[in-house]
């Protein structure tokens, strides 16, 4: 069963994602605070993804994304954000979310993106492709979708991943941050550039010698990026 939590304290929210989510076919587990969302993570670790309130009583959803990476890197998570600021997205996708929708949501919007996620964390079984792309230091395994640096594992979320893998395929390519956000987030998605920033500014963090000034990951200005292992 394909299996969403949705943490959102506001109860006719709640159900109108629930219910949403339900008629896409999805089974959905519900929580309220963001202590009740980690707890009921542990009971059914069999969770792909989970939708997370920002704002809530006791700790935020941040936090509770914040815990569920230390010890997930694979779990789709999207954040539902009330308010626009840009610092609150930036904020949730470095504490390691995948996507954020912006409230009011359409209930089109809202599953197409649960939809984009649940495809890309390998919910619908593809054919396993073996193979490995080794590029000193970096040596990406598309079989487990992990990557190592120097022989140790480096954690990554699924977009990571996805990200790297593009980068690791088209060595010395500059690609536009439009062609990232189409071959990462599909042609479908209706999000952000900023989003494509910020994922790499969080890979950056994760890859890179020297954040300050990476030699991997290189800046295109005024285009997008390089990969220059
Ligand atoms: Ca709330």
């Amino acid at each position: 069963m394909r299996k969403v939590l949705v943490l959102e304290d506001e109860d006719n929210i709640r159900s109108f994602v629930v219910l949403n989510l339900n008629r896409a076919g999805y089974d959905t587990l519900e929580a309220t605070t963001g202590e009740e969302a980690l707890e009921i993570l542990r009971e059914h670790p069999e969770t792909r993804i989970a939708l997370l309130d920002v704002n809530l009583p006791g700790i935020d959803g941040f936090e509770v994304c914040r815990r569920i990476r230390a010890t997930n890197s694979k779990m789709g998570i999207i954040m539902l954000t009330a308010r626009t600021l840009e610092m609150d997205k930036v904020t949730g996708l470095m504490t390691g979310a995948d996507d954020y929708v912006t409230k009011p949501f359409s209930p089109a919007e809202l599953t197409a993106r649960v939809d984009a996620l649940y495809r890309r964390s390998g919910g619908e079984e593809k054919q396993a492709d073996s193979g490995e792309i080794f590029q000193p230091p970096f040596l990406l395994n598309t079989r487990n979708r992990t990557l190592e640096k120097d022989g140790k594992r480096i954690k990554l979320t699924q977009v990571e991943y996805s990200i790297m893998r593009m980068f690791m395929e088209n060595p010395g390519k500059a690609l536009s941050r439009e062609e990232i956000l189409d071959r990462v987030w599909g042609r479908d998605y209706f999000g952000e550039l900023k989003i494509v920033d910020v994922n790499i500014r969080r890979l950056r963090l994760k890859i890179e010698d020297n954040v300050q000034n990476p030699t991997f990951i290189t800046t295109v200005w005024g285009y997008g990026y390089k990969w220059d292992a």
